[in-house]
């Protein structure tokens, strides 16, 4: 059995740590809890733990925590891959999608979505080359962003990336950079966008020295996936 309390606390003191080692404000990064695979009871500790943002991958799995866990305050993120014929529960139950990566995809939510406010949008962006399929290529990406800033029902809030493994704090960090610059480059033009979603459990630190505003911890909150 995990404690999963004692893992926020744990995580939390981490990102504290991590922002106060590389000059930036612990207020201006969000933890995201990754529940993907874990049972509704396991968000809810998380939830009474003060946890409001979660992340999940699998829309069927997803639909079915949302339901049974309706009343408690939490924002959820759809940060897995997305077909396009499933776009519409996305935009009806979520409150997030980090996953974008086309403009088919981004005009079926924007379509699709029914509630006064928008659905946030960060766009996956593919910063490790041939090593991931998901993701716009860095140089289709201010393209990219022009469209889903014309979409009605979005916000475009910046940009998520999941790098290819690398271990060592140096390569990890210059794998962020790579969307940091990507992010930068963007926010020129377009400075309403807030959010780098960057940083996982094994790369948290270099992720937030590289300036991630969300990490999606998964493992370090409800300990290993057996799927
Ligand atoms: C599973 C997942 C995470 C969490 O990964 P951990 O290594 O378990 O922290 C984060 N982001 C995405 C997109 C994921 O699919």
């Amino acid at each position: 059995m995990q404690n999963i309390e004692l893992n926020i606390a744990n995580v939390r003191s981490e990102i504290r740590a991590a922002a106060k080692k590389h000059s930036r404000a612990a207020d201006e990064i969000t933890l995201l809890a990754v529940s993907k695979t874990k049972p509704a009871s396991a968000v809810k500790i998380a939830a009474d733990a003060g946890v409001t943002q979660f992340g999940e991958n699998y829309l069927q799995e997803a639909v079915a925590k949302i339901e049974s866990l309706e009343g408690l305050g939490i924002d959820w993120h759809f940060i897995g891959p997305i077909q396009s014929n499933k776009t519409r529960l996305i935009a009806q139950r979520f409150a997030w999608v980090h996953s974008v990566d086309r403009s088919k995809v981004l005009r079926r939510l924007s379509d699709q979505r029914e509630s006064d406010t928008p659905l946030n949008i960060c766009l996956q962006v593919n910063i490790s080359g041939e090593a991931s399929k998901a993701g716009v290529a860095p140089d289709a990406l201010a393209e990219l962003v022009s469209e889903a800033r014309e979409l009605p029902n979005l916000r475009l809030r910046g940009l998520m990336a999941i790098p290819a493994p690398e271990t060592g704090f140096d390569r990890q960090f210059r794998t962020c950079a790579t969307l940091r610059s990507c992010f930068e480059r963007v926010h020129s033009c377009h400075p309403s966008m807030d959010t780098l979603s960057i940083g996982m459990s094994a790369d948290l630190e270099a992720a937030i020295a590289a300036g991630s505003t969300m990490v999606r911890i998964g493992t370090g909150i409800f300990g290993a996936r057996s799927q």
